[in-house]
């Protein structure tokens, strides 16, 4: 069977040395926001090309602490609205509805599942006030026309950038230039493309003042020990998840071109008019969080690459508007988002896919 994703074997090469890091940790006798959590807040701000890191303790936390730093800094109010694309997973959605905004969903572009750019202006109201960009499947979004009209609308952009780890800043210069300002959040759950051995997340900006707050609200709201600035909640990135971190931030840029490097064979070799393959401007930066094709009849297709010993996903079986958790949204109808809900499927997609498991789905597709 080839799993769709093998996290023990993700993680193998790295065993030694998370021992290691485990042993100075119990040596150490410091369990929470120690010197681990600060070299990799240094270190990852530094990969993004970004000024401050805050380790939190999970990605939909990062979302909402950062949200609730702009209220606190004065520049959102509950109840305004926030722009995010119908299509996302659930915690770009949750988190604003956490943060007491109000989310308003817009489709995305059928052919890069990201938010479509020239949708975002008809749903601003003025209550609008943000727009939450998900770089979905890791592919990076519209950023720099979002970016526009933000600009030209006064409104805060916060990028979901769960799924895009190394997707949102170039590495061509020595120095990694972050391709946009707007404060940006991160996951680290053990499935990502940067992953721990269990929950983690991180808030990345270059605005000193949400630096600041984000670093308060994550520790109840206190920046010295017993003086509580903000109402703050307890959500620190875990000492050893950041130790185990620092051994994996490395190896990330090498694991994210091996995705690039499978993701162009699937698209070079997959040649089946009943699959529709993903697209992918080469020049656009893409890590491959996932590598999401549509098809007509998936649950014909997923069984048949089941009987083939091939294991594949769905991200994800229902858009956010029609979740039970989500009543309010059920009425509203997003057509482009309902079929990508619907027909999309997630073949295997890893740093650790061989290239004979490659030859095997592809071939396996192409006789389907
Ligand atoms: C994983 C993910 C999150 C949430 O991250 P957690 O660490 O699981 O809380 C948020 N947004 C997107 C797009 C994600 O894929």
């Amino acid at each position: 069977m080839i799993q769709f994703l093998d996290l023990k074997k993700i993680n193998a090469p790295y065993e030694s040395a998370f021992q290691q890091k485990l042993e100075s940790f119990l040596a150490t006798g410091w369990y929470i926001l120690g010197n681990e959590v600060t070299t990799f807040e240094t270190n990852f701000a530094a990969f993004c090309g970004a000024t401050y890191c805050i380790g939190v303790g999970n990605g939909l936390d990062a979302l909402v602490l950062l949200f609730k730093a702009y209220q606190q800094l004065g520049k959102l109010q509950k109840g305004d609205e926030v722009i995010v694309p119908a299509n996302t997973y659930i915690a770009s959605i949750l988190a604003i509805l956490q943060a007491d905004l109000v989310p308003v969903m817009v489709e995305p572009r059928l052919e890069t599942y990201n938010l479509n750019p020239d949708l975002i202006v008809a749903k601003i109201t003025p209550k609008t006030k943000a727009i939450l960009v998900v770089h979905l499947y890791g592919q990076l979004a519209e950023t720099d026309e979002i970016n526009a009209i933000a600009t030209k609308n006064n409104l805060i952009v916060v990028e979901d950038a769960a799924q895009a780890h190394g997707a949102v800043f170039e590495a061509k210069s020595q120095e990694p230039r972050a391709k946009s300002q707007n404060s940006k959040a991160f996951s680290f759950y053990p499935s990502k493309n940067l992953g721990a051995l269990g929950d983690g997340g991180a808030v990345v900006t270059d605005d000193e003042e949400v630096a600041k707050t984000i670093k308060s609200l994550r520790n109840y709201g206190s920046q010295i020990k017993y003086y509580n600035d903000h109402i703050g909640v307890n959500s620190r990135l875990d000492e050893l998840q950041a130790a185990f971190l620092n051994v994996k931030l490395p190896h990330l840029m090498t694991e994210n071109e091996q995705r690039r490097k499978i993701a162009k064979r699937y698209l070079l070799e997959i040649k089946n008019n009943k699959i529709l393959l993903p697209f992918w401007d080469l020049s656009a930066a893409h890590v491959f969080h996932l590598f999401v094709i549509r098809t007509p009849n998936r649950t014909h297709l997923q069984a048949y690459l089941k009987q083939n010993g091939i294991e594949t996903l769905i991200h994800y079986p229902v858009p956010p508007h029609q979740q039970k958790a989500l009543a309010a949204y059920n009425k509203l109808s997003f057509p482009i988002t309902e079929k990508i809900h619907q027909e999309c499927l997630s073949l295997p997609m890893s740093p650790v896919l061989t290239p004979a498991e490659v030859n095997f789905i592809i071939e396996v597709l192409n006789k389907y």
